[in-house]
């Protein structure tokens, strides 16, 4: 048997401000970049934070 959930191609990543998996092909929060690397968000709240402040999310 295979598992559904990881048998197709959309990949995910992690968002840096709660930690949840986002899908990056469309992401609910929209995505930003920083320092050469595109991040995803679960929710627009999530990318106003960061965009706030990367860095304190990303050195967490
Ligand atoms: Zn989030």
């Amino acid at each position: 048997m295979r598992l559904p959930f990881f048998s197709k191609k959309s990949q995910t990543a992690i968002d840096p401000v709660c930690q949840m998996v986002v899908d990056t092909g469309s992401p609910p929060g929209g995505s930003s970049e920083y320092q050469g690397t595109t991040y995803y968000f679960c929710a627009p709240g999530c990318k106003h934070h960061f965009d706030q402040e990367p860095e304190k999310h990303l050195s967490a």
